[in-house]
């Protein structure tokens, strides 16, 4: 079915996938603290508000913003967005302090992160975990959603396997989103076809979708050894893991966001990135969606986000 998607749907859509993976982003990291056992979330026992997000969400505020205001990515706007907001206290990682702090001084973009990890670029998890509203936006277009993200992720990740990371994760987003307006739920294997069918097959992120596939109903343990949890923070270890889990619960916002907890690794970003695709589909305050009381607990969002 082919259909016109206005410009307020679209942000609707990415505001919704945002609140996903912000408080995946926020509650994931409440996990990181020592002392806080995954147990607890599966008990239902919830950690004291606010939670705080993270990089992931910063990131993704900015990604958003430049959806709403240019209708799409413009690599020299978002690179200098995610430069100039970037806190130090939101938990980034070595590799894009390095990036960021380039672009800040002037350094053009592609050198920026071309120049990284020795000249290889990054195939870190960042762009990945920042990229779930572009999906969201481009809803009735895997082909754009997968442009655009391979534009928000060539800003700081210059490696095919960042690159395919952030194009694996958005098509996800797309392919959720599309089901949430289409009145149906896509089915897990036809959801990770359809992302392995967007990706360079010359890259280990398809290799892991693919293996997602075959892992579906398998227990999180043995998916987790197959798949990784995001604990060497590459593209690699965290998509094909995050996809797995999306699709598996993407009814079921809070079942998604238990497994990233219980799976341990890093945390704030798989249950950003699951719970993103997640809410891409089951929206906010609905059955299986964003709880509203744990999305009152999350801190709020920045106040430049439009
Ligand atoms: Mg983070």
């Amino acid at each position: 079915m082919s259909f016109t998607l206005f410009p307020d749907a679209r942000a609707a859509l990415a505001r919704d996938c945002l609140a996903g993976l912000s408080v995946g982003d926020a509650l994931g990291a409440q996990f990181l603290v020592p002392g806080r056992p995954a147990a607890d979330l599966a008990a239902g026992r919830l950690p004291p508000a606010p939670w705080e997000w993270t990089d992931d969400t910063e990131m993704a505020c900015s990604v958003l913003a430049e959806l709403v205001e240019s209708g799409g990515i413009d690599r020299d706007r978002l690179a200098l967005a995610f430069a100039e907001r970037a806190e130090p206290r939101r938990g980034y990682g070595p590799g894009a302090v390095t990036i960021l702090r380039l672009i800040r001084a002037g350094t053009p973009w592609p050198v920026a992160a071309a120049s990284a990890f020795d000249g290889q670029g990054s195939c870190g998890n960042g762009a990945a975990m920042r990229v779930g509203p572009v999906g969201a936006y481009f809803a009735d277009s895997t082909a754009r959603a997968a442009a655009h993200a391979r534009a928000s992720a060539e800003v700081t990740h210059a490696h095919p396997e960042g690159i395919a990371g952030a194009v694996a994760v958005a098509v996800a987003a797309a392919l959720a989103a599309r089901g949430r307006l289409d009145g149906y739920r896509p089915a897990p294997d036809r959801l990770l076809a359809g992302v392995a069918a967007a990706l360079d097959p010359a890259t280990e992120v398809h290799r892991r979708v693919r293996r997602a596939a075959d892992l579906l109903g398998r227990p999180l343990p043995q998916v987790v050894a197959a798949l990784g949890n995001g604990s060497r923070v590459t593209a690699q270890d965290t998509v094909g893991f995050t996809l797995w889990v999306a699709a598996t619960h993407l009814d079921d916002y809070p079942a998604a966001v238990g497994a990233c907890v219980e799976a341990g690794g890093d945390v704030d970003t798989t249950a950003a990135i699951a719970g993103g695709v997640v809410a891409a589909y089951g929206g906010v305050g609905d059955p299986g969606g964003v709880p509203g009381d744990w999305l009152a607990a999350r801190e709020p969002l920045p106040t430049w986000l439009p």
